[in-house]
């Protein structure tokens, strides 16, 4: 398979780079690690007329603690996210996240954090070759009208296989997306769309920045399942966090459940079924783990492999499993 062809823009400033995009608009893509963007380039999947490369843009690359928030540019390596004490100690649920990405060429080469976050949705129906593909009539995010994953569907329920964004969300981050002149905040858990073929609402003018996660005193813990351990998405993925009370009981609780759906799915239930609730109540974390894949199933769709029963079912083992490694951290 082969790259079409696009015209590469290599701008050195942030400036630069917004009003490149102010100016090509649609007809261009930001390029970051390409570690998505290239592959689908080359099935044909997406055919931008220039790219807009990152790599100049140094100025989006740090990890840091101010006023309260732990800061990421969005050109910051997986690799310098997984080495960084501050992640580690303070985002564990990041850490273990990017540590189960690809694998160490993807982390320590090209792939960054913001790549990660607006990578696109995938579904084994449509992540094809362009050969593949033209042997059948084209479904909604092909240019068609039928879907092949869910067949009444109106519209794509293609899903986001993102561990770096559900282990965000259940951290509680917003970001920052720029463009010419402004730029806006907004909570990782309202970024999404209902529909898959656009399945977050980065404008095509608009530039990740800045990924910001409250620092909030707790614990957290991801947990994921995947056909196998390197090299490959996760096929349910779950991110928590735990915040204890000055009576040592749990505050606030989120969770978050990945790889399920269009979108991170930030469950509420189940998790304020934990406030008030003891580190050590095994049955309130049972309950809510099971809660979160009663709420996570009806979103589901069988589209990244394994049956659908089954990745049910692994929602509430993942869900366990994350709260069971962040209680134990607030215990220790
Ligand atoms: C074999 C393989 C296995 C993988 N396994 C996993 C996995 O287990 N888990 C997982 O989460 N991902 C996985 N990925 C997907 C991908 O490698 C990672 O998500 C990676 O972090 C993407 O980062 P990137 O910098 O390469 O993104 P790119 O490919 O450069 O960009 C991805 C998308 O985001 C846009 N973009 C990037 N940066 C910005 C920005 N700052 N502002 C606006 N738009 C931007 C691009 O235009 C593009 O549409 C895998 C990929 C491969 C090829
Ligand atoms: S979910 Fe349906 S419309 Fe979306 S990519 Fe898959 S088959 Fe196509």
């Amino acid at each position: 398979m082969r790259l079409p062809r696009f015209d590469y823009l290599g701008p050195d400033t942030l400036e630069a780079a917004l009003d490149l995009l102010a100016f090509h608009k649609d007809d261009a893509k930001i390029l970051a690690g390409g570690t998505d963007l290239l592959v689908r380039m080359k099935k044909g999947l997406l055919k931008p007329k220039a790219l807009i490369s990152l790599k100049a843009l140094n100025e989006l690359s740090y990890i840091k603690k101010q006023d309260g928030y732990i800061k990421i540019g969005a050109r910051t390596s997986l690799a310098d996210i997984i080495a960084s004490d501050l992640i580690q100690k303070e985002a564990q649920a990041l850490f273990q996240a990017c540590e189960k990405i690809g694998a160490i060429t993807i982390q320590h080469f090209t792939g960054t954090i913001g790549g990660n976050i607006l990578q696109n949705n995938r579904c084994h129906h449509y992540n094809q070759s362009q050969f593949h593909r033209s042997g059948r009539q084209a479904c909604h995010k092909d240019g068609g009208k039928i879907c092949y994953a869910r067949e009444e569907a109106d519209r794509c329920n293609s899903t986001c296989q993102s561990d770096g964004a559900t282990a965000l969300m259940a951290l509680g981050a917003s970001i920052i997306l720029a463009q010419k002149g402004g730029e806006r905040t907004v909570d990782l858990a309202n970024f999404y769309t209902t529909d898959g073929i656009m399945p977050h609402a980065c404008e095509s003018h608009e530039l990740l920045k800045e990924i910001i996660i409250p620092v909030q005193g707790g614990q957290s813990a991801y947990h994921r399942l995947a056909y196998r351990s390197a090299i490959d998405y996760p096929i349910v993925c779950a991110g928590v966090l735990l915040k204890p009370s000055p009576k040592n009981e749990i505050e606030d609780a989120r969770i978050v459940v990945g790889a399920m759906s269009r979108s991170p799915l930030f469950l509420a239930k189940a998790s304020s079924s934990l406030k008030g609730k003891r580190f050590t109540d095994m049955a309130a974390f049972k309950k809510a783990a099971d809660d979160s894949m009663n709420s996570a199933a009806p979103f589901a769709v069988h589209n990244v492999g394994a049956t659908l029963e089954y990745r049910c079912a692994m929602v509430s083992q993942m869900v366990l499993r994350a709260l069971e490694q962040a209680a134990a951290a607030i215990k220790a």
